[in-house]
């Protein structure tokens, strides 16, 4: 096995920075497009940007991120896009108080 010296080490890490660096400014970018109904996951946990479930939406669940007041913000069940506030999946879980 070759051994890994310390040059190649910190050639290693600067290529791993930048990648992460880089990653998460995709990730940023793609984090402002808004979730699709017509979305697989969308689909299979009946998202609605409209809820129809009494005191239920995604501004009082859980998984909810963002700041308080937004329209539209990220959720931990769908990465990289935003929720409508207004909105509802299946997989809503009241947001303790
Ligand atoms: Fe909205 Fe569902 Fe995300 Fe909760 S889990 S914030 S209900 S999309």
């Amino acid at each position: 096995m070759k051994s890994v010296n310390r040059r190649d080490f910190l050639k290693l890490s600067g290529s791993t920075v930048i990648g992460l660096t880089l990653g998460s400014v995709a990730l940023h970018a793609k984090a402002q497009e808004q979730l699709s109904v017509e979305d697989p996951t969308a689909k299979a946990l009946n998202y609605t940007p409209a809820s129809t479930v009494e005191g239920a939406q995604c501004a009082n669940c859980m998984y909810v991120q963002g700041d308080e007041g937004e329209q539209h913000r990220p959720c931990n069940i769908f990465p990289n896009k935003l929720v409508n506030a207004e909105g509802w999946c299946s997989a809503w879980v009241k947001k303790p108080s």
